[in-house]
């Protein structure tokens, strides 16, 4: 939605290790090892590839999931501060577990244009094909109960700390999640345009 609102470029680099699995790189394929138990893939390789997607962008840019962990953070600051564009804002997405744990039953991927949709949102069930593009929907390989738990143990150990992170740096805002895309997009729209 910040993307299609305002042209503005997005890197995701959950989305891009899965390009990368689909492609059937070494990466692609050792970074699968990892996510599909809900662990973190180590900072060199994202940094790797956050770095060279940020050779071919200039401008405004959202990451979506980028950095993880405060060692993340710093190799991010360091790039930017050389480009001479520090960080503007951190967005801390908040939701309870149990609003997280719905999402992730309902959330599938199009396996032709890499739509995100929730069933009962956006598709009547999990038999139903892309609304943008017609393609087959499954869902992902962590997106089950186990890997979410293993997920958030390592949003707790080495993500949460990024929240005082920014604080500190006087960037971090927080949106209450809990609600509608539209109400949750409104929030961060709020947000950008000041
Ligand atoms: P996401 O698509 O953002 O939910 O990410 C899916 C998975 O990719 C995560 O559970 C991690 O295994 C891996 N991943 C994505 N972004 C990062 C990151 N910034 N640092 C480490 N691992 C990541």
């Amino acid at each position: 939605m910040i993307k299609a609102g305002y042209q503005i470029e997005t890197a995701s680099p959950g989305a891009m290790l899965r390009e990368q699995k689909q492609t059937g790189t070494p990466l692609g394929i050792d970074a699968d090892k990892l996510t599909s138990r809900g662990q973190l893939v180590p900072d060199r390789l994202i940094v790797e590839l956050v770095k060279s997607w940020l050779e071919t962008h200039n401008g405004s840019f959202v990451f979506d999931g980028f950095p993880r962990t405060t060692g993340q953070a710093g190799a991010l600051e360091e790039v930017l501060n050389k480009r001479k564009t520090p960080l503007e804002v951190a967005f801390s997405l908040d939701a309870n577990f149990s609003t997280i744990q719905d999402r992730v039953a309902r959330r599938m991927v199009c396996g032709n244009c890499g739509n995100i949709v929730s069933v009962g949102l956006h598709v009547g069930n999990a038999e139903s094909r892309c609304p943008r593009c017609g393609g087959p929907l499954h869902r992902r390989s962590d997106d089950n109960d186990e890997t979410l738990r293993q997920r958030m143990a390592e949003y707790r150990e080495k993500s949460e700390p990024l929240i005082a992170y920014y604080a500190e740096r006087g960037v971090l805002r927080r949106i209450d999640a809990n609600r509608t895309p539209d109400e949750v997009f409104a929030g961060i729209a709020t947000i950008l345009e000041k």
